[in-house]
């Protein structure tokens, strides 16, 4: 079996994370001697995107000495973590390197911050640090181990469009470079290991998919490898039924259909990123959820058809920090061009629409990225009364059985009967149901459809 295998920042977070990868690679390559040697993608070390990302905003704030330390900080740790995986010559090579990497990217943050501006460009080019270091890292770490790896350059590979921190692939550019430069290694025999998150245009500009991007990355080289599973590798044993920093005792599920998983991711699932099954539906290729620290556990397989037992719901997911806008219209009613006007002006602004409902005189929707807000609501003026709520969330409660079993939807009302519900909405797939409720009552909400619909299997 064929497999590229993604491993999260916390799976790469230090050198004893690192070995476990080195393993479990090692393992997987071992049990299947005659095929190609797994593609191995890996994400930043973790929490190393999110200095950099405050590195960005020191530096755009003028604050050039605190940039330039967080940038020296991460530098440091990583030279922390060679030395325990890496020896020698190979060890020098790769401190050199992460040295020079890291110091040019200080002389940048210092020019940035005396411009007062980082542009979106310098933004994904700084953030792209975080990925670059960690799989040179790992990469090394496995040639010391004798497994014959080779640091590939993902900004030579995933080629992308100059939108930058939501770059969108080009899928049939980075086919091209994928076999030119990807299959190449493994049909001589190596473990290519890569960057996740990161691409470049076609001009060679770094770019990123946006944040928890190295799934994406993952699955779109595995669709162009087309490969026989997509293995995302994180700490926890799989997609759970709800996230676990919510709701007390989630349960594994361990089968999953496509639609569910990107149910799920799109509504806050953050074990996968929502654009991550895009590729594998469009190649029909599998993707298993497994945790580095626990490798023995089969994790979630996620295939096109999903699980066979359909007694239950199959999870829960909710997004928080959604803000409501109320657009009402006493012209609504007449005016049949009215919902393209209204959709015309998020599109106008970049910004994407989660949940939609409308009555005869108003339209309310929810979006959770707020960047445009204020010149949204302004062009929604020119035509319509806009009031906004914010801190909402969503709560989504997902199941291909939602179509056939009526009593799901019911149990799940009554089970919130207590939490006020600002909107309802079921999309014609009829596999979620949303809910937005405010963001106070999530954990309620959360724990008490997780106890109405799988208290019963926790502990089974
Ligand atoms: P990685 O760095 O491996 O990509 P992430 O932090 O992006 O890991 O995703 C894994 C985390 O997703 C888990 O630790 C968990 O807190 C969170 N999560 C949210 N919802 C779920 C869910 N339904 N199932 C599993 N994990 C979830
Ligand atoms: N390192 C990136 C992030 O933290 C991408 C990823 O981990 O998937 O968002
Ligand atoms: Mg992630």
């Amino acid at each position: 079996m064929n497999v590229i295998m993604k491993f999260g920042g916390t799976s790469v977070q230090d050198a004893e994370a690192m070995n476990r990868v080195v393993n479990i690679v090692r393992r997987q390559w071992a049990d299947n001697p005659a095929d190609l040697p797994p593609v191995v993608v890996v994400s930043a070390m973790s929490k190393v995107t999110d200095r950099l990302v405050e590195t960005g905003r020191l530096a755009a704030d003028g604050r050039g000495d605190a940039a330039e330390h967080i940038v020296a900080d991460l530098l440091a740790r990583h030279l922390g973590v060679t030395s325990t995986l890496v020896q020698g010559a190979a060890l020098d090579e790769l401190n050199a390197q992460l040295t020079s990497d890291f110091h040019a990217l200080q002389t940048d943050v210092r020019l940035w911050a005396e411009l007062h501006e980082v542009t979106p460009a310098a933004a994904d080019t700084l953030q792209a640090m975080g990925e670059l270091a960690s799989s040179r890292i790992v990469a090394a770490a496995f040639r010391q181990q004798g497994v014959n790896a080779a640091w590939v350059d993902s900004r030579q590979v995933l080629v992308t469009d100059a939108e930058f921190s939501a770059a969108v692939p080009d899928m049939d550019a980075t086919a091209e470079r994928v076999k030119a430069i990807v299959a190449a290694r493994t049909a001589a025999g190596e473990v290519p290991v890569m960057g996740g998150f990161i691409g470049a245009t076609p001009a060679g500009v770094t770019t990123t998919l946006g944040r928890g991007g190295s799934d994406y990355s993952a699955a779109i080289f595995g669709a162009c490898l087309d490969v026989d599973e997509i293995q995302i590798w994180t700490d926890v044993d799989g997609m759970l039924t709800a996230d676990p920093r919510v709701v007390t005792n989630p349960v594994l599920v361990s089968e999953l259909s496509f639609a569910e998983a990107s149910e799920l991711a799109y509504f806050g699932a953050k074990v996968l990123h929502p654009s991550t099954i895009l590729p594998a539906v469009a190649k029909n290729i599998p993707v298993r959820i497994l945790n580095s620290r626990r490798p023995e556990v089969r994790g979630t397989m996620i295939t096109a058809d999903g699980r066979g037992d359909r007694q239950t719901l199959t999870a829960l997911a909710c997004k928080r920090g959604v803000t409501v806008i109320d657009i009402t219209s006493s012209r609504m009613l007449m005016a049949f061009g009215f919902l393209r006007r209204l959709f015309e002006v998020f599109e106008r602004f970049k910004t994407s629409v989660d949940v939609v409902t409308t009555s005869e005189v108003s339209v309310s929707v929810t979006v959770d990225n707020t960047r445009r807000l204020d010149d949204i609501l302004s062009n929604l003026r020119n035509f319509a009364e806009v009031s906004t709520e914010s801190e909402m969330a969503i709560v989504c409660i997902v199941g291909e059985n939602l179509r056939s079993d009526p009593t799901l939807f019911r149990r799940a009302v009554t089970s919130l009967d207590r939490i006020p519900l600002r909107l309802v909405s079921q999309a014609a797939s009829r596999r979620n149901i949303t809910f937005v409720l405010r963001d106070a009552d999530v954990t309620s909400a959360m724990n008490l459809l997780h106890d109405q619909f799988f208290r019963a299997k926790v502990g089974a």
